[in-house]
């Protein structure tokens, strides 16, 4: 059995708690290999290296940071294919959204190489008679950040590239579940040239997290995850003076309003709906159309569609649509649920509760269901299912339709599918969500906008990426000096003069 280590100090450092978790494969089932879990002594040893190395990397100038980003993303591109293959037999998503996942995280390393330009400060020459004003950026010293297992090359990318680019150290605890790649990244970063102690990974679960929520040392916890983990984190990170921003789950809406493109409204919602499984925060997971009559053309639109997604490995080749969830705990919660929504009254359309894939019985693959006529009562409604399950709740009127979606207690993401530009301007303007997609069903902002949720998705004041980032993984200062000019007598400066 593989046993997995942390990456401590430029080195592979096996797990000294005794703890361990599975990583599965999920395509068959079996454990791959052994996670360890970190302790205090772990992470406190971690910050302390940290600690050491990070007022010489926050002393490096700017462009050389930079280039220590621009050498990292050649050995992305470089290690593709093997990154994205790590990342598909830990997580299980096809190896063309294993890619997808490394070059979202590589577009936000691309942004960070700006970092001489985004970190340059302001100046106000002669603010008074021989006063200048200036204000600069600096970094806070040891950052860290927790994240989830549905992105795990992109999210910690999100979080360490703006962190090191600022010149802070970082210590990221990612996912127990898939944390191979994390520690290639790691790897490649001290290739690329970060001097050692700067990017640390301290693998764990709750223990670890706490501890690194009580560190005195870090300054700035970055979370991303499930709701009821960020809020936690967000508070006693919050309590213990530092800085926190945590992203949570998600619920997102599309409405289709009558006079949509059917066809491309169908085709978006199968590939928001289903891609990756469902497991991804901005997931489409409630089809809102707008009457009946667009919803039964909707969901006649669907089903075909459904039924001919190829659901199956990552290593079965590129035409399969998707893979397996992450474990038998999340497939089991994923048909707990579906279970739920046809004892409470939802109309299960596509049924993918009795699925097979001939030789992976033992995978932890869901197939696909819709359901139609959901109410928002039901548990399916207001839960986050994180698998291919896509719920209709029909609308009488457009008015009821964006009341949903803005009475919903989540709000990373939503979109409405129209030919009307009225329609789409006022429901842009409503909406009390983060990422609004205009028919666009998946509208994740690029590397120099910032993502983020409102209400229950997102705890904090500025969010992943773009300026945003730069100005979490920094502190202004701000300097007033004066330095009266002496007048010359004679070639020399007259100090008295200056009294
Ligand atoms: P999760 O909340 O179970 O785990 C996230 C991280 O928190 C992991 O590193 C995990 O080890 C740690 N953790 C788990 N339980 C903990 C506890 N009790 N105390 C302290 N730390 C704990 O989330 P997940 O299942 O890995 O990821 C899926 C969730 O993440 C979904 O809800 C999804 O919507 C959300 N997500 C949100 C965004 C976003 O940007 N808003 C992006 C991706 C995923």
């Amino acid at each position: 059995m593989k046993e997995l280590t942390h990456y401590i100090d430029g080195a592979h450092v096996n797990g000294t708690s005794g703890r361990f978790s599975d990583v599965f494969n999920p395509a068959t089932g079996e454990v791959q290999a052994k996670c360890p879990l970190g302790n205090n002594e772990e992470l406190n040893k971690a910050v302390e290296i940290a600690a050491a190395a990070q007022p010489a990397w926050a002393a490096t100038n700017p462009q050389r940071r930079a280039r220590v980003m621009m050498k990292f993303v050649q050995l992305l591109n470089r290690d593709m294919d093997k990154l994205a293959e790590a990342l598909s037999s830990e997580h299980g998503k096809t190896f063309p959204d294993a890619k997808g996942d490394v070059q979202r995280g590589l577009e936000v390393v691309e942004y960070c190489i700006g970092a001489p330009e985004l970190l340059k400060g302001e100046f106000t020459d002669s603010a008074g008679p021989g006063i200048d004003m200036y204000s600069m950026k600096q970094p806070l010293g040891v950052t860290a950040g927790i994240t989830p297992f549905n992105f795990p090359a992109m999210i910690p990318m999100w979080m360490f590239a703006p962190a090191l680019a600022c010149g802070n150290a970082f210590i990221l605890k990612p996912s127990e579940r898939d944390p191979s790649v994390p520690l290639m990244l790691a790897e490649l970063m001290e290739e690329a040239g970060l001097p050692k102690g700067l990017l640390q990974v301290v693998n764990g679960d709750k223990e670890a997290v706490d501890a690194i929520l009580d560190h005195p040392v870090i300054q700035s916890v970055g979370f991303v995850g499930s709701t009821p983990i960020a809020e936690y984190i967000y508070s006693r990170g919050c309590a213990n003076g530092k800085r926190v921003q945590c992203f949570g789950g998600a619920k997102n809406h599309m409405i289709i309003m009558p006079d949509a493109d059917m066809d491309q409204a169908a085709d978006a919602l199968i590939g928001a709906g289903y891609g990756a499984a469902g497991e991804r925060c901005m997931a489409i997971s409630v089809a809102v159309p707008v009457g009946d009559e667009t919803a039964d053309r909707l969901i006649e639109k669907l089903v075909p569609r459904i039924e001919k997604l190829k659901v199956g490995p990552y290593t079965a080749g590129d035409d399969v649509d998707y893979g397996p969830v992450v474990t038998g705990a999340a497939k089991e919660k994923i048909l707990g649920l579906v279970q739920s929504g046809v004892d409470q009254g939802a109309e299960l359309v596509v049924d993918g509760r009795d699925f097979q894939l001939q030789g992976y019985e033992d995978g932890f693959f869901v197939g696909p269901h819709l359901f139609d006529k959901v109410t928002p009562d039901m548990d399916i409604y207001k839960q986050e299912i994180f698998g291919p399950v896509l719920s209709t709740v029909r609308a009488g009127s457009y008015e009821e339709a964006i009341n949903l979606a803005i009475d919903h207690e989540m709000g990373n993401g939503t979109a409405i599918f129209t030919r009307d530009g009225d329609a789409a301007r006022d429901f842009a303007n409503r909406i009390n969500i983060g990422m609004v997609g205009v028919n666009v069903p998946i509208p994740v902002p690029l590397a120099y906008h910032t993502f983020g949720g409102w209400k229950k998705s997102m705890f904090g004041d500025l969010n992943q990426h773009g300026p945003d980032a730069f100005k979490f993984y920094t502190r202004t200062k701000t300097v007033t000096s004066r330095w009266p000019s002496g007048i010359k007598e004679g070639g020399e400066f007259n100090f008295k003069a200056m009294d």
